[in-house]
């Protein structure tokens, strides 16, 4: 596993927990306050001070903004108003006639993305399974200027050697852009494998409280991160300075969160592995999972994720998330409570069936975000479920 220190010497968990505390000049408050104001004083004509508008610069947002970029270890970070938004800055550099290789099985909404903007003719896109060598060279033959990498990719939790494809994407002279979202810098930081820019929807783990929407891009290059600070002040989808607060006061116990959380679905995981109701288990922390050494290797951890598949399909599907008590039946992920989704109806709703079905997601799949709540109550609540979803 990889080695954690990163910029000045301090561990990610120090940065996480304390990067930015105790340096209030005006009261010595410890937490940072938050600063709301959308304007501020020229200190003299033709003389703004470090701060003019909020649409521009914000000391709260530039807090987070500062501890993602170390926890990264990238150049400068750039907070927006959602995951989205972050997808579609970081992509802001293609031009019309532009090649975008992008995950085929990548987040429903990325996928919606992708194709909008291509059906517009902004850019164009190829989706392909980047486990697969050679549909990745094939599309790298084709000159694209990004590669877009998910892994773990959501729903399927297939895993990509990140290392390998920036390697042949630099060599295609293409940048690669990796959403991380799935487990966050706590667990799998891109940059040091050789990434060009980081996406996070802040909303997941990083914030960890299901109560915030947001997102960032960090970049590598501290001009690319420039250029695109600069872009999103233009198109207005900087984040809210209160949203910044509460996604900082989240990121102070990421690691705890994480940890734990992982444990928990390494529990799961292996539970169902072995239900008779459940035929299929997406987890990389299984040694059965084809990406396992590769997830070892490039990550700190396995995350707190995973998709199984039910044997009864849509039908079994129904009766389980209606049983379950514990886990709540709904979208999102990387909060502290636990969630479990069916990606068809619910997340990858706005793939076609046709999309769906390439990317391997099938009517009896569900995709649990593990939270903090005790393990047997988890582990019973599923049992019960999967219990009466056995008799379909
Ligand atoms: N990327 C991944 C992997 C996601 O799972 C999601 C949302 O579920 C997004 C991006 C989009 O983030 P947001 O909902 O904050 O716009």
């Amino acid at each position: 596993m990889k080695d954690e220190t990163v910029s000045e010497g301090r561990a990610p968990r120090t940065i996480a927990a304390t990067n930015g505390v105790a340096q209030d000049a005006a009261f010595g408050a410890v937490i940072a306050p938050i600063h709301l104001s959308t304007t501020y004083k020229f200190p003299a004509f033709d003389k703004p001070g470090p701060y003019d508008y909020s649409r521009l610069g914000n000391p709260t947002r530039d807090q987070l903004a500062d501890t993602l970029a170390k926890l990264e270890g990238g150049a400068r970070a750039v907070m927006v108003a959602s995951g989205m938004a972050a997808l579609d800055l970081a992509l802001s550099g293609l031009r019309p006639g532009d090649l975008l290789v992008a995950p085929h099985d990548c987040y429903g909404g990325t996928h919606r993305l992708l194709s909008l903007r291509s059906a517009r003719g902004h850019y164009r896109v190829a989706f392909v399974d980047q486990t697969d060598g050679e549909a990745l060279a094939a599309a790298l033959a084709l000159e694209p200027k990004v590669v877009l990498v998910e892994t773990p990719s959501n729903p399927l939790m297939r895993v990509v050697d990140i290392r390998h494809i920036t390697g042949l994407a630099k060599a295609a002279g293409a940048l690669t852009v990796v959403d991380n979202t799935f487990l966050s810098p706590a667990l799998q930081q891109p940059l040091a494998l050789g990434a060009d820019l980081v996406v996070h929807s802040t909303t997941k783990f990083l914030n960890g409280h299901s109560d915030v929407i947001g997102g960032a891009v960090i970049a590598a290059d501290a001009a690319l991160g420039e250029e695109l600070a600069a872009w999103a002040n233009t198109i207005g989808v900087t984040g809210s300075p209160l949203d910044a607060y509460l996604t900082l006061r989240g990121v102070r116990t990421l690691f705890v969160r994480v940890e734990r959380q992982q444990q928990t679905a390494a529990t799961i995981a292996a539970f169902l592995n072995t239900h008779p109701a459940v035929s299929r288990v997406h987890y990389p922390g299984l040694t059965s999972h084809p990406g396992h050494a590769l997830a070892k290797s490039q990550q700190s951890g396995f995350g707190a994720m995973l998709s199984f598949e039910l044997a009864g399909g849509l039908a079994a599907v129904r009766i389980l998330v209606e049983t379950l008590q514990v886990f709540t039946l709904a979208e999102s992920l990387g909060g502290v409570e636990s969630l479990i989704a069916h990606p068809p109806t619910m997340t990858h709703a706005a793939m076609d069936p046709e999309a769906r079905a390439t990317a391997g997601i099938t009517d009896g799949l569900l995709r649990l975000s593990v939270g903090l709540e005790d393990e047997d109550d988890l582990l019973t609540d599923l049992r019960q479920g999967l219990a009466a979803a056995s008799n379909v």
